[in-house]
């Protein structure tokens, strides 16, 4: 009974290790490795775009005001429309 829970066991590693082993290899050696690299500096850069204002400059995320349609300015511009 033990014999086959390791075996099990074992088999469930193996396989876990293979999937790895081959995600790493697809992710550094291939052009989709590269692709996704590059998606990811856009999607940081953009994020970092998003927080700096035209008008202010550069704010930290926990500082910029989500307004109820989805968009996100900066709190210098929220309390100019706020107070006119
Ligand atoms: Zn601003």
């Amino acid at each position: 009974m033990t014999e086959i829970v390791v075996e099990g066991a074992l088999f469930v590693v193996l396989l876990a290790t293979a999937v790895a082993l081959l995600i790493f290899v697809l992710v550094q050696f291939t052009p989709l490795g590269l692709r996704i690299r590059q998606a990811r500096n856009r999607r940081l850069i953009e994020a970092a775009a998003d927080l700096v204002c035209p008008i202010h400059g550069p704010h930290a995320a926990t500082d910029m005001v989500l307004l109820p349609n989805g968009e996100r300015i900066c709190p210098e511009c929220f309390q100019e429309v706020v107070h006119g």
